[in-house]
């Protein structure tokens, strides 16, 4: 039996569960150390005759052990309480969902940032669908809540889809990790391969902070690289940078810019009011990026 995949239908069981309900939910109420708990949605705990006790089985009138309605759905929880745990995301930003990304200013709606979760919850629900491997280009100055939206599309892929993820920030360590790898002297000699190819393969990655400055020759060869085999496979990557994408489009040759257009929703947070005035405005695929690659110019 296959319990990987939360939208398949419920095999065995026979649960009808209502529209929208994958059979479990988070339940923010509850508190589980930092953060709430994801339980079992009222259908199929009313359906539970197990009690909940591991391995969730039944004694049938026919002398047979059978399933209890409830295995699938518990088994799709910790599969996703083991992803969330595994995918660097820090204690304190681990299920951070949509209701936590502040969407008011003053009170009022900010209406691009309403517009910005719907997009991550339609994205969620293309993805499932197998219709996009679109991810995000969120770019804007610090403090625009770029990295927390970057750590809530990421729990929220996960808990929606039951795919793993990982979180990964560009800093100096990040490129020593994988330099480490090919350094004879090092434990992680050999590992290279290893580190490069879970990033490559993982279905969800967020690179956090792709700075313009600072990177080597080698540093930006190394992220090409990684993009364009996330691209390959098809991969779902999410960017955050404090650069504009138009800052990129000189790097490695045009080549992560190209990239960039092509896998991920561009957008713009801007909050260059934000702290002071609790102003601030999102703005969404920016339909002036154009691409380097491929386009006429026109008559030459
Ligand atoms: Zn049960």
């Amino acid at each position: 039996m296959n319990d990987n995949f939360p939208t398949q239908s419920n095999g065995h069981a026979g649960l009808q569960l209502p529209d929208h309900d994958p059979g479990y939910y988070y339940d923010r109420t509850i508190t589980a150390g930092q953060h709430g708990e994801i339980k079992l949605s009222p259908v199929v705990e009313s359906a539970c005759t197990c009690g909940g006790v591991i391995p969730f089985q039944l004694m049938g009138d026919d002398g047979e052990p059978h399933w209890c309605e409830c295995r699938p759905y518990r088994m799709r929880i910790s599969r996703i309480e083991r992803l969330i745990a595994n995918a660097q995301i820090p204690n304190r930003f681990r299920y951070k969902f949509l209701e936590d990304f502040d969407e008011t200013s003053n009170g009022q709606p900010v209406p691009d940032i309403v517009k910005l979760k719907g997009m991550l919850s339609s994205t969620a629900d293309s993805i499932l669908q197998g219709k996009t491997t679109k991810g995000f280009f969120l770019w804007g100055t610090p403090g625009t809540g770029k990295t927390f939206f970057a750590y809530i599309a990421l729990n929220y892929l996960i808990y929606r889809t039951l795919q793993a993820g990982k979180f990964a920030g560009i800093s100096s360590q990040f490129f020593q990790r994988i330099r480490d790898t090919f350094n004879e002297d090092s434990a992680q000699r050999g590992q290279g391969t290893t580190i490069l190819e879970s990033l490559s393969n993982v279905p969800y990655l967020v690179l956090d902070d792709f700075g313009v400055q600072g990177n080597t020759d080698w540093e930006l060869e190394t992220l090409y690289n990684l993009i364009d085999a996330r691209y390959a496979k098809g991969r779902v990557t999410i960017l955050t940078s404090n650069n504009s994408v138009h800052d990129l489009k000189d790097l490695a040759s045009g080549r992560l810019y190209s990239r960039f257009v092509e896998m991920c929703n561009l957008v713009h947070l801007n909050a260059e009011d934000y702290r002071e005035k609790g102003k601030r405005e999102v703005e969404i695929n920016i339909p002036t990026v154009d691409r380097p690659q491929g386009r006429s110019y026109g008559s030459h």
